[in-house]
């Protein structure tokens, strides 16, 4: 699929950065999300190809409407911004950790999704690619496979991210849309200290993104993907 026009969120830095400059690499029209346009432009600049700056800041409806508004049509859209506020245990956790986190990683995702449906139901062959966590994976939660019970806010906010990838999934699958979720693997970003003290290059995550972003029409949809593609229990 050429030619695409693409929305990556959060696509200054880190594994966005990567995912935006690969399809532009690629030749696809890509706009480049960020809240803070100073960022966005530098990132526009270092990528560059067709990419264009478009200002969003997935937690505020304004940002998202106006945001929407300079998209007339969209083949893929990118959820990828997202963040990790803490590592607390559930009874150590501050219920604001789990609402500042949900609005991002969950809510965020869904007004996001709304807002750009009419653009995407433009496309020949939209895709939706949502960017979670293996660490959302309660069959891995439960074989001990991480902290016992830590960053619960982030870990819990990709399950319901999983959740409702699957739900749009099944709304969407009689109108030609293909939507996953993708386990990027710890890589080498500014999201928390372990990611960013890790050695996992952030480009391979972003080439498993690209793939699920341009996939055919006997691709998958409604899976928990791992970035090399191999399923991810839920
Ligand atoms: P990152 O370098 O911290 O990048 C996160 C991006 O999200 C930044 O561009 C950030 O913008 C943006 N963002 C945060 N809140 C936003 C908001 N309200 N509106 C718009 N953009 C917002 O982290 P990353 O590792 O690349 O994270 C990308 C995705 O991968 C996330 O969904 C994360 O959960 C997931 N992930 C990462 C790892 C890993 O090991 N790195 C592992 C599993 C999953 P600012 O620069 O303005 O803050």
């Amino acid at each position: 699929m050429s030619n695409s026009i693409a929305l990556v969120t959060g696509a200054n830095t880190g594994i966005g950065k990567e995912i935006a400059r690969q399809l532009a690499d690629g030749g696809q029209t890509v706009y480049v999300g960020s809240r803070d346009a100073g960022r966005g432009q530098q990132a526009v600049a270092e990528i560059g190809g067709d990419t264009r700056l478009l200002v969003l800041d997935v937690t505020d409806g304004q940002s998202i409407a106006a945001a929407a508004e300079q998209v007339g049509s969209l083949d893929i859209l990118v959820n990828n911004a997202g963040i990790l506020v803490d590592g607390a245990t559930p009874p150590e956790a501050e219920l604001d950790s789990f609402r500042r986190t949900y609005e991002t990683n969950v809510f965020g995702v869904i007004a996001v999704t709304n807002a750009f449906l009419p653009a995407l139901r433009r496309s020949g062959r939209p895709r939706i690619v949502n960017i979670s966590s293996g660490t959302g994976s309660l069959a891995w939660s439960a074989e001990g496979r991480f902290s016992m019970g830590g960053g619960a806010a982030y870990r819990s906010s990709k399950t319901a991210l999983n959740a409702v990838t699957l739900f749009y999934a099944q709304a969407l699958a009689g109108d030609g849309f293909k939507v996953n979720a993708m386990a990027p693997g710890l890589r080498r970003t500014g999201l928390n200290p372990r990611a960013a003290a890790s050695d996992g290059d952030p480009a391979e995550a972003a080439a498993g993104a690209v793939r699920l972003a341009l996939l055919g029409d006997d691709g998958p949809t409604g899976e928990f993907l791992s970035w090399d593609l191999t399923p991810v229990p839920w």
